[in-house]
């Protein structure tokens, strides 16, 4: 399928599923060699990141464990703006090796807002695994350490990422006809 509509929008087929396991196995490769004896807690952000997280996840050949939670975010009392709070960590991070996946940092805003609420749990280390960066709409002071593609500032669809709700199931990325 080279063309899929979505509610209103017509989408055009963007990055092949096979590029995209290619290029998942090679991030992951470089996670089993960063990682070799640190165990690592995948700690995959739903609902976007569930396919990528579940391809990753495959290619890693170390010990590791994963686990899986939800963001909500609520209007803070500082000056800050919105606080991002996780729902679902039951993990102890204290001491250890965290690798953030996410499916997509757009403007950095969810990151930036959430990083603070994994630091205060003292992990020994954090870093970013992103299927996605859209650099020209980088906000916020946050840097992957591990990203598959990078992208044009234009709106994508599928491989676990929604347009409203719909669309995850589409095994190929997409990006929105324009015209
Ligand atoms: P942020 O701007 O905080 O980095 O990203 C916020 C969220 O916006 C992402 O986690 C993702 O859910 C959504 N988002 C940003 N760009 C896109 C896109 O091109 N397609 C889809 N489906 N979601 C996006
Ligand atoms: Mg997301």
């Amino acid at each position: 399928m080279s063309k899929v509509t979505v509610h209103d929008k017509t989408f055009g087929v963007f990055i092949k599923r096979e590029e995209i396991l290619r290029r998942v196995a090679e991030v992951a490769a470089r996670i089993n060699e960063d990682y070799k004896v640190l165990n690592p807690l995948f700690l995959c952000i739903l609902n976007g990141s569930f396919i990528f997280a579940a391809d990753l996840f495959r290619c890693i050949t170390i010990d590791a464990e994963i686990s899986f939670i939800k963001l909500a975010s609520y209007k803070g009392t500082s000056s800050s703006g919105n606080v991002v709070t996780a729902i679902g960590m039951e993990e102890d991070l204290h001491g250890r090796h965290v690798v953030i996946v996410e499916d997509i940092i757009d403007t950095g805003k969810t990151l930036h807002s959430f990083l603070p609420e994994i630091e205060h749990r003292h992990p020994a280390s954090v870093k970013i695994a992103t299927f996605l960066t859209k650099p020209s709409a980088l906000k916020h002071d946050i840097k992957a350490d591990y990203t598959c593609f990078e992208i044009e500032n234009k709106f994508v669809v599928g491989y676990g990422l929604d347009y409203d709700k719909l669309g995850r199931n589409l095994p190929d990325l997409y990006i929105l006809d324009e015209g």
